[in-house]
């Protein structure tokens, strides 16, 4: 098993949009089973993989037992609507209420290179929607109102000190005593 660190907040790749994966290689295997792991190990339900310091449009998400890769993947169809908390394994301890469409049909890839689609509603949609975004360089915070993220930025730094790191080491130990959160993704 090995587990990979997590980039933080001021971490610039975080901010990057990801590049389309040609081919599903052997490599891209192993990094999909090595953000499972980090996943796990970091009590998260989604994670993509700009916040393990990849540049490949790619995520893993395992939602109440509904695990899956997605590589390349795209929204076909989304409707409704609802606002839910959610937290981000990059933005440890910041949660706020976001808008998402309730109900997603997306598209992608899978570890094989095939092409499949998901439809998902509630917490997979919104954990899906949240993990695309990733791959688009944005955040959950920036859907927050001005003030609302201002004052989301203030406390992450707040507690994380001036000299927090851009990245964070996940360690099985650790993880087991991480008060769990079922919203960070
Ligand atoms: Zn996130």
């Amino acid at each position: 098993m090995s587990l990979l660190d997590i980039y933080l907040l001021d971490a610039p790749i975080l901010r990057e949009v990801t590049r389309p994966v040609g081919e599903v290689t052997e490599d891209l295997r192993r990094l999909a089973k090595d953000m499972f792991d980090t996943m796990y190990a970091a009590k998260g339900i989604g994670l993509a993989a700009p916040q393990v310091g990849r540049h490949e449009r790619l995520f893993v998400v395992d939602v109440e037992g509904a695990k899956h890769v997605l590589i390349n993947p795209e929204i076909l169809a989304a409707e409704g609507s609802d606002v839910g908390e959610e937290g981000c394994l990059s933005i440890p301890d910041v949660y706020g209420d976001v808008e998402r469409a309730t109900r997603v049909l997306m598209r992608a890839l899978d570890l094989d290179g095939k092409v499949f689609e998901l439809e998902a509603k509630d917490l997979l949609a919104r954990c899906l929607q949240h993990e695309l975004d990733h791959l688009n360089g944005k955040l959950f915070i920036d859907y927050l109102s001005l003030l609302k993220r201002r004052s989301a930025i203030a406390k992450y730094r707040k507690t994380h000190g001036e000299e927090r790191p851009i990245s964070r080491k996940i360690v099985a130990a650790e993880a087991a005593e991480h008060h769990h959160r079922d919203e960070e993704f």
